[in-house]
């Protein structure tokens, strides 16, 4: 390949200098297919500049084709024997774009920090076990995130862009609507993967807008208490989080919604007047 892209041996020779056996744990499935990576980088709309946070480098499969579009790509990766590689791998392969990466050694959902220039846009193919939840930390700890495109498993695909009222709504889904829009953005198979995983992926875009007045974290804690019983009317689900059933009924009708609604029906903003329903009154 002579864009510096990994193939199928690429990765192989890749992870034979390293004796890594891929950790499941981990979700260590690497991209080895250059127009699945192609593809990825232009659905994001990677411009020259964007400083990109890519989450979990892996073998470099994505770095690789995000650092000629961007300015700078800030890649943060849990093992450190691919944390340790990654320089050297970009080095090789495209040496005049060493200098825009930045690789950071870390858990990506303990980061509190991050190194060099403030990133613009999220662009990684998730660990999946951990996809949501590190996707909504990097949008709470990095504000000057204005999208996100993600490659996660096709059902979490269809969970953060589900809308109110469908199958796949739920907490994911009101939660990734807090930070911004979000889209389904194109199907990926298992086959360009190493290993192959045995679930087909899904991309998600994700871009920022204001979120709904209120409270973030009193919001999550009343959208996690109405998805916990998802077969009970409000009223009935929300009675712990309220206090008592009476508690739940005057607060949904203070925020205007019939308590024998379910919690697949109310959308972010719903959820967002029903928490401030507990503001001083
Ligand atoms: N981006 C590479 C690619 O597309 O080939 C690898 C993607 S692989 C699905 C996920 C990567 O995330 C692995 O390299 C794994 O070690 C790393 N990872 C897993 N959990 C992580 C975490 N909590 N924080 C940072 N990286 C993590």
């Amino acid at each position: 390949q002579t864009d510096g892209l990994l193939g199928p041996a690429a990765i192989r020779d890749l992870a034979q200098q390293l004796d890594l056996r891929p950790t499941k744990s981990l979700g260590q499935n690497f991209l080895h297919d250059a127009n699945t990576i192609r593809r990825i980088v232009r659905t994001a709309g990677t411009t020259p500049d964007d400083v990109v946070l890519e989450v979990g480098p892996g073998l470099g499969s994505l770095t690789l084709g995000l650092l000629p579009a961007a300015a700078h790509v800030t890649a943060v990766e849990i093992d450190p024997r691919l944390a340790a590689l990654l320089p050297r791998t970009v080095e090789e392969r495209a040496p005049a774009l060493a200098g825009r990466l930045t690789v950071v050694e870390a858990d990506a959902l303990r980061l509190t920090e991050l190194p060099g220039p403030p990133p613009t846009a999220l662009v990684a193919n998730l660990p999946y076990n951990v996809a949501v939840p590190v996707l909504l930390h990097l949008l709470e700890l990095v504000p000057t995130l204005r999208r996100a495109l993600v490659l996660v498993q096709a059902e979490v695909a269809e969970r953060l862009a589900a809308g109110p009222g469908t199958a796949a709504y739920g907490i994911p889904s009101v939660k990734a609507a807090w930070y911004g829009e979000v889209r389904r953005a194109g199907s990926v198979g298992r086959r360009v993967f190493w290993p192959e995983p045995n679930v087909d992926s899904g991309l998600v875009s994700l871009v920022r807008r204001p979120p709904p007045p209120g409270d973030r974290a009193a919001t999550f804690a009343v959208v996690d208490a109405a998805f916990a019983t998802r077969r009970k009317g409000l009223r009935a689900a929300l009675a712990r989080w309220a206090g008592s059933t009476a508690d739940a009924e005057a607060r949904l009708r203070a925020a205007g919604i019939d308590p024998a609604t379910r919690g697949e029906q109310l959308s972010v903003t719903d959820f967002a007047r029903l928490a401030a329903t507990g503001d001083g009154g």
